[in-house]
């Protein structure tokens, strides 16, 4: 029996702009089973921002299905959306701009259990804070100081505390070490591993690291202009990548060890529009296996078995499974 907290289907979500309408997500659909970690990859300006956003509804989706325990929330009221969000929370990428400057850390991390009318005294409240700061390692004498007074790694634990605070079950962690330095994106990623194991959480890890999501994920999705090109096991995608902007991808990860396996794949050729964007394979200008077909049809997601999926015309080619 299926163990899914999230199925999205055919998720869309577009903008109107004066230049026309950008598909910055672009019917995307997964399944994500309870208890895992999705890790969703590509450059900036891909859609897997939007798309996390569009999941909790922070986008309204333009259309498509988001069921989250076997719910449609793209079809709930705000107000039982409102009540849903102590289930499905954000970590942002960038704790300094997401925190207001003139909250303590402990009115920061108890802000979700005021308005969600958590508890009825202060002192309940202020406890469970303090609760919350352990669990995420920051210490008690920190609870009156301000975010201007902390380094990044002591904001993003706020940022985590914040998620925590209503005992979520699913996390979308939005880039939330690419503002870190490397030393103290270590932390994090240990801390935020360390409570999905203690407390059940799921997690959608959307980051443009691929290095970090390998690390962390069960399951790696790659975005390219608001598709899904590819979508696999994660250790899976790193053995036997297939889609070529995937491979591009990969090769750019510095690591040794695949260094000397892969030589660094150089991506040429124009970015497509998503304004608008005409019918064919939208990594097509970049790609070095482009045919003609491929700048007419676009590519259908393909099952290649074992879970791996590739939106590739020749994804069979491509394939060493
Ligand atoms: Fe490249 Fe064509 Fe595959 Fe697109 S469909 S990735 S252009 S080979």
């Amino acid at each position: 029996m299926s163990d899914a907290i999230l199925e999205v289907k055919n998720l869309k979500k577009y903008f109107n702009t004066p230049g026309g309408v950008l598909h910055a997500v672009d019917d995307v659909s997964f399944t994500l089973e309870k208890g895992r970690i999705l890790g969703v990859v590509g450059e900036s300006g891909c859609g897997k921002s939007t798309m996390g956003r569009a999941i909790l509804r922070l986008h309204e989706p333009t259309s498509g299905e988001v069921n989250f325990e076997g719910r449609d929330i793209t079809k709930i009221s705000a107000e039982e959306m409102r009540k849903l969000r102590s289930d499905m929370q954000i970590i942002f990428q960038d704790p300094f701009a997401s925190l207001n400057p003139r909250k303590s850390v402990s009115e920061l991390i108890g802000e979700p259990l005021r308005l969600h009318k958590i508890y009825k005294s202060k002192a309940e409240r202020e406890q469970h804070v303090l609760e919350l700061m352990e669990v995420v390692g920051l210490a008690e004498r920190l609870a009156n100081s301000y975010p201007h007074e902390l380094d990044g790694g002591r904001r993003q634990r706020i940022g985590i505390a914040r998620a925590l605070a209503l005992n979520p079950k699913f996390i979308v962690c939005d880039e939330p070490v690419s503002a870190l330095d490397v030393s103290i994106q270590a932390q994090i990623l240990n801390l935020l591993k360390k409570l999905k194991r203690e407390r059940g959480l799921t997690y959608m890890f959307i980051t443009h690291d691929l290095s970090v999501v390998n690390y962390f994920s069960d399951e790696i999705m790659v975005m390219y202009l608001g598709r899904m090109v590819e979508y696999a096991p994660s250790e899976e995608l790193f053995k036997n990548p297939v889609h070529p902007y995937t491979r591009a991808l990969l090769s750019a990860i510095p690591v040794p060890r695949l260094r000397s396996k892969r030589e660094r794949i150089l991506l040429k050729g124009e970015i497509t529009s998503p304004i608008n964007p005409k019918p064919g394979c939208r990594f097509a200008p970049r790609c070095a296996y482009a045919k003609e077909c491929c700048f007419k049809d676009s590519p259908e997601l393909r099952d290649l078995g074992g879970g791996h999926k590739v939106a590739c015309h020749f994804s069979q080619e491509f394939f060493k499974g």
